[in-house]
């Protein structure tokens, strides 16, 4: 067998799986279809929010701590900046599932926060122009990842390991191999076999697991930088990361950070779903006008001229929940679906399990047992 594992995808997920395999000493090899990192996936454009008041669910919230840590680690083994702590804001009304769910999440994990109305929001934070009357959470914890750069530190750090790192190889297919051990990929380039295969290929999930087939569907997104018209207001000790829940929809955001404008998105944005090989990659004048209507009415120090739009890939469940799982009936395939729009912060954990996984009596010390294949919610047609 020539690997003990192989990661096919060195996204986010891969690469930090690739760094934990390493780290145990096991011999793995990440296959790339692209450069890394690349701006074809769900990773790219500088940066994505880490936030512990998980008002998607509580379950997520110990996996956030561990990720923290490992956040942690492997910015000391790189000597790189990649967690920016800014604070968090998770607001919207009252009876809101943002808010309540968030507020749930603090209050069952003990979480340090604090219950702030839109107004004072507003005072304490100028870049900010909510409802005076919504509801939030302030969670001091909350901030951002540098995400691309990080895909690049656990790369340099696997192979410095002796990880094998393979960029533009496509992996076109994998077979348990015969006897039930073990598997086979072959790429455009070759083939080669492992103990265990982890797909962590993100909106090409679907198309290497069929198990996935209509339940990893891939859909467009566009992220939006806009000049501040104040930019001090904007800055990473001045400006929490948000989540927010408007009459527009919800959206997210993060200050001023490595390139010019503040950057912010809407969930869904226009609800595409799309062929991850032609997702309509370049942003049009509705891309733009959606976003700037919202930066308009709730950020309005932050809507001056745009400095960047760019489209990026979510992989969603029906549930919007991630896949961490066995494939079926084949316990050395790994499956690791984590996005649905909120994965990325969860990458240096997810790395730890899949390692975990793959390799020793292949348990792993965290509760994923709400990431299933076979919950309910997956195996709605
Ligand atoms: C606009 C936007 C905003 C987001 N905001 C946040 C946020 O603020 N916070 C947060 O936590 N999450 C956020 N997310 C979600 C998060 O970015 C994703 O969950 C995360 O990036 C998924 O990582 P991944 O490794 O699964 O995918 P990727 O990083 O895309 O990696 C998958 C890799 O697999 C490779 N691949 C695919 N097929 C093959 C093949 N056949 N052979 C070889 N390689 C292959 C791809 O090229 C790719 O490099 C956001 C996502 C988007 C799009």
């Amino acid at each position: 067998m020539g690997y003990d594992a192989i990661v096919v995808g060195v996204g986010g997920m891969g690469s930090a799986a690739l760094w934990q395999l390493a780290r145990k000493g096991y011999r793995a090899l990440g296959l790339e279809r692209f450069d890394i990192p690349h701006a074809h996936g769900s990773s790219h454009g500088v940066s994505r929010i880490i936030r512990l008041p998980y008002y998607e669910a509580p379950d997520y919230v110990p996996l956030l701590r561990r990720a923290y840590e490992l956040w942690r680690e492997i910015e000391a083994a790189t000597g790189q900046e990649l967690l920016v702590v800014t604070g968090s804001i998770d607001a919207g009304p009252a009876d809101g599932a943002l808010f309540r769910g968030a507020l749930a999440s603090a209050e069952l994990h003990d979480l340090d926060h604090e219950v702030l109305t839109g107004r004072e929001v507003n005072a304490r934070f100028p870049g900010y122009a909510l409802d005076p009357d919504a509801c939030a959470v302030f969670q001091p914890q909350g901030g951002l990842l540098a995400s691309e750069r990080a895909i690049v530190a656990h790369t340099l750090a696997a192979q410095s390991l002796g990880a094998v790192v393979r960029a533009r190889e496509r992996v076109l297919g994998w077979d348990a191999r015969p006897g039930g051990d073990g598997v086979v990929v072959r790429t455009d380039k070759g083939r080669y076999e492992a103990h265990t295969l982890i797909l962590a290929a993100g909106a090409w999930m679907a198309e290497l697991a069929p198990a996935l087939a209509g339940r990893a569907v891939p859909e467009r997104q566009v992220l939006a930088w806009l000049q501040p018209h104040r930019p001090a207001l904007f800055a990473r000790d001045r400006f929490p990361v948000f989540n927010l829940d408007v009459p527009e929809g919800r959206f997210y955001g993060f200050p001023v950070y490595e390139v010019p404008g503040f950057k912010f998105g809407r969930y869904h944005h226009r609800e595409e779903a799309v062929a991850p090989d032609d997702p309509r990659r370049e942003p049009d004048a509705e891309d733009e006008r959606l976003l700037r209507a919202f930066a308009e009415r709730y950020f309005p120090n932050g809507s001056g001229p745009t400095m960047a739009l760019r489209s990026c890939l979510f992989t969603n469940t029906p549930d919007e929940h991630f896949v961490i799982d066995r494939y079926p009936d084949l316990p050395q395939v790994l499956l690791a679906s984590p996005c649905s729009g909120h994965g990325y912060k969860f990458c240096s954990v997810v790395g730890e399990i899949l390692a975990e996984l793959a390799t020793g009596d292949r348990r792993t010390r965290h509760d994923i047992d709400f990431l299933r294949l076979d919950r309910p919610a997956m195996q709605a047609s």
